[in-house]
C-alpha cells in the first residue's frame, strides 16, 4: 500500500531528526545586534560636530520568551559563544518544525487508512 510505503518514509524522517537534535550543542533564542552610542562627556569624540564617532560597538542579545522580553548585553570575549547559542537555537526552531509537520502529515495519512 502506497500509504504504508508514506508512513514508514515519515517514520524514517523522525528517526534523523532526533538525531540531529541530540547532536545540538547549548542553545539561547534571539538575536544579536550591534550599537553605537553617545556618553555624557562633554568634548568627547562621540560629540565631535564634524566627524562624531560613537562608542563601540556594543553587543546585546535580545529575545522574546514566555511572553517577556529582554535585552542583554554581551562582551566582546562572549560574542563567539553567544552567536553560536542563537546560531543553534534557530537550528533547533527548525528540526522541531520539520517533526510537527510530519506529526501531521502522519495523522492525516493515518486517518485515511481507517476508512
Ligand atoms: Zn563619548
Amino acid at each position: 500500500m502506497i500509504s504504508d510505503m508514506k508512513t514508514s518514509q515519515i517514520a524514517r524522517k523522525v528517526e534523523q531528526l532526533k538525531r540531529q537534535l541530540v547532536q545540538l550543542g547549548p542553545m539561547h533564542p534571539g538575536s544579536l545586534s550591534e550599537q553605537y552610542n553617545v556618553c555624557g562627556k562633554a568634548g568627547c569624540r562621540c560629540k565631535d560636530p564634524k566627524d562624531p564617532q560613537k562608542h563601540g560597538p556594543y553587543y546585546q542579545l535580545s529575545f522574546t520568551w514566555r511572553g517577556k522580553s529582554r535585552t542583554r548585553f554581551v562582551r566582546a570575549e562572549r560574542l563567539a559563544d553567544v552567536r553560536q547559542k542563537v546560531t543553534n537555537y534557530r537550528r533547533f526552531r527548525k528540526l522541531t518544525d520539520e517533526w510537527v509537520d510530519l506529526v501531521v502529515e502522519l495523522e492525516q495519512l493515518e486517518r485515511e487508512q481507517v476508512q
